[in-house]
């Protein structure tokens, strides 16, 4: 297998960045991905942002894992990885893939038969493919023997899950994106698309062009606000006040659609009476938006013939993004914008594979296509399928099992693909809690942060080095295809999963990962009529496709919702603020986010040399009046303080920045944002807040 190839040829593949899910062609010799261009892929058209066409080289770098490592008995953990992952290497000695997997084995076995199911948990990846999602989430619960596994989701997109399933049954897109082309109007909410989700905005930018009418609501004035009609610069944290309002507009002038409310919508009159009490003009100074653009916005939207409303993480990472997508999903309903090409709901997802692993089951409360544990015929199923008892309980959620490892409920962690030392909120405590693990075992393609304090390291395969398909924003079964050898020993990640399981006990056999992709066809319902042969001629198939839809199903809720009684449900939101305010002390307001050049933690993009060489540093964004009364000027460093810790940073202004905050992209391991965030939970999807915490900022002496 590690013949070099020195015939230069192209491989079809996906991106591994974002949700969007662009199709593209590897230009490889040698062994070595050369060039990345576009593919005429149904999401992208050839088109391609800068990380998916530059942001490849990772795979060849130097500090790839190339052989299984474990922790040489005399190396304490160290809990404050403030120096570079790579590092760390010298406390690792590494093994062969026999040694380091029967050690993983026997450790967390022992662990289980010492404490009982519930003291293992395991974190799976949105960057693997649906196969090794689903065989990840199948690991835990059949032989680990709980639901405790989880992974990024809770941390973007896990609210909005919660407010559409139980307002919509269905937890995905009701439209793809490109289906902006045919809205009249645009709603963007909590979402910067232009450096997010770039081929995406590259869609709205255009519909604008055809005539959309766009309207941008966002704390942060973005990028994507100069293509606007309507601008809506709220002030953080009033997301439930400004929706209640523009739904208050739609009710008291009128402006629903009876018919729609009437076949297919339950709870109207509740919602009708609870948004009465905010009336645009009672909520303005609250909201820093004039009444008037509240009220025209909101007709804007309703009277439209197709209205599509697209949101990101600025509506869910709040203690209430529940909230916000519940008067997201209100204003769709009650104006019937939805179940045809150009209206709809989507939350745009954030990893290449988020949705696809959600799908697969990576949650703590649903197995496979939503079906939850605590649901005896589910579980009847599932149980049937594989063959074993399984937990009647909801396991654990991402920031839940980091409390509880501290407790020491949780002594035993399998995490593939994750980086909770970096991404975590309030991430000294989680990496003091992965650091108290009896323990940690961690694969990955790096010697990340979060591996820096495993006992075993397992040397994952990256993207381009495997096949397997994974689902897109738009619900997009794609199939990603291997392009190259991995480097040294390093293994697809469904191999490993797999080895691994055997060595618990499993009686798994799977040949491939077509083999896994047909036991998926079988557990979830969404995927029935989708084959492996169709993928792979085909390169991708919207999915809910099975005998209802054989051929697919783009648009969704056509005629009805998936829920018990086939109507939507409307759930009244009352305003709740942030977990903390600012105050005397803390009188800032602390936004983390991603910024273009870099993805989540980093640990791919900052070693692509073209990202890293645009990016290399971390950096604060004040608003320039802000840096005046700070007497800071542009480049110099502050010093960023919360309840939970400290960092100093680098200055730049940002006049879309509002005054009285600071924006922080959280991939820098050097200032990581997330010592500061609070770690508070939304109630409902258990997501913290990473748009909101109260910080002080002081001109930094030095
Ligand atoms: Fe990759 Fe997303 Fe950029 Fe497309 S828009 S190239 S999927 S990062």
């Amino acid at each position: 297998a590690n013949q070099p190839d020195i015939q230069a040829h192209t491989v079809s593949s996906v991106c591994p960045y974002c949700g969007v899910g662009c199709q593209v062609e590897l230009h490889v010799s040698n062994n070595q991905v050369l060039e990345v261009t576009g593919k005429a892929g149904p999401a992208n058209q050839g088109r391609l942002c800068i990380k998916g066409r530059y942001g490849f080289d990772y795979i060849h770098h130097p500090q790839r894992l190339t052989t299984p490592l474990i922790r040489k008995s005399q190396a304490p953990k160290h809990a404050h990885p403030l120096l570079p992952a790579e590092r760390w290497m010298d406390e690792f000695r590494p093994a062969t893939w026999d040694e380091a997997l029967q050690l993983a084995a026997d450790r967390l076995t022992a662990i289980k038969r010492r404490q009982g199911a519930q003291s293992l948990a395991g974190f799976g990846s949105a960057k693997c493919t649906n196969e090794e999602a689903y065989l990840f989430q199948k690991l835990v619960r059949t032989g680990f023997g709980s639901n405790n596994v989880d992974h990024c989701t809770r941390l973007c997109h896990a609210s909005s899950v919660s407010a559409l399933l139980e307002g919509v049954g269905s937890g995905a897109v009701s439209n793809p994106v490109r289906d902006v082309a045919q809205a009249e109007v645009i709603l963007v909410i909590g979402a910067n698309p232009s450096v997010n989700h770039p081929v995406g905005a590259s869609w709205i930018k255009n519909a604008v062009k055809q005539g959309a009418t766009l309207i941008v609501a966002d704390p942060r004035r973005t990028d994507l606000a100069r293509h606007a009609r309507h601008v809506l610069q709220f002030k953080p944290d009033t997301d439930v006040l400004l929706l209640n309002a523009m739904l208050h507009v739609i009710v008291q002038e009128n402006l629903v659609d009876h018919t729609f409310i009437a076949d297919r919508v339950e709870g109207f009159d509740e919602l009708a009476a609870h948004v009465n009490a905010y009336s645009p003009e009672r909520v303005a100074p609250l909201c820093g938006i004039p009444a008037d653009l509240v009220r025209t916005v909101a007709r804007t939207y309703a009277r439209a013939k197709s209205s599509m409303i697209l949101w990101g993480m600025g509506i869910s990472q709040h203690v209430h993004g529940t909230d916000n997508a519940r008067c997201l999903i209100a204003l769709a309903m009650i104006t019937g914008q939805i179940g045809r090409p150009g209206t709809g709901l989507h939350p745009l997802r954030g990893q290449n594979n988020v949705q696809g692993a959600s799908d697969a089951g990576l949650i703590p409360m649903m197995y496979p296509d939503y079906q939850r544990v605590d649901h005896p015929d589910a579980r009847a199923k599932f149980e049937t399928l594989w063959n074993t008892r399984l937990d009647p309980k909801p396991g654990l959620t991402v920031v839940e099992v980091m409390q509880a490892c501290l407790q020491g409920q949780v002594q035993g962690m399998y995490i593939v693909g994750e980086n909770p030392a970096m991404s975590d909120p309030d991430v000294q405590h989680a990496r003091d809690a992965l650091a108290a693990l009896d323990c940690l075992i961690v694969q990955d393609i790096f010697l990340t942060e979060t591996a820096s304090l495993a006992d075993i390291v397992l040397p994952a395969t990256a993207f381009y080095e495997k096949t397997g398909t994974v689902t897109n924003t738009d619900r997009l079964v794609q199939m990603g295809r291997k392009a190259v050898d991995p480097p040294g020993e390093a293994k697809p990640d469904w191999w490993i999963i797999q080895a691994l399981a055997q060595r618990m006990g499993l009686p798994w056999r799977y040949p491939h990962e077509a083999a896994v992709f047909d036991e998926m066809r079988h557990a979830m319902h969404s995927l029935e009529n989708i084959t492996w042969d169709q993928l792979e001629q085909q390169g991708s198939q919207v999915y809910p496709c099975n005998a209802a839809h054989p051929l697919g199903q783009s648009v969704v809720f056509t005629d009805q919702f998936p829920t018990a009684t086939g109507k939507a449900r409307l759930v009244p939101a009352h305003f709740n603020h942030a977990g903390e305010l600012p105050d005397a002390d803390y009188p800032f307001v602390l936004i983390t986010g991603r910024q273009l050049e870099h993805w989540h933690t980093g640990s791919m993009t900052r070693r692509s040399a073209v990202l890293d060489e645009l990016e290399p540093q971390p950096y604060a964004c004040l608003n320039p009046e802000d840096l005046r009364m700070l007497d800071v000027a542009v480049g110099q460093r502050i010093e960023i303080l919360s309840r939970r810790g400290q960092v100093q940073l680098p200055v730049r202004a940002d006049a879309g920045n509002p005054r009285g905050t600071v924006f922080i992209p959280f991939c820098y391991h050097e200032a990581a944002a997330n010592v500061l965030t609070n770690p508070q939970l939304d109630p409902v999807g258990k997501i913290p807040e990473f748009k909101f915490c109260a910080i002080a900022v002081h001109k930094f002496p030095g």
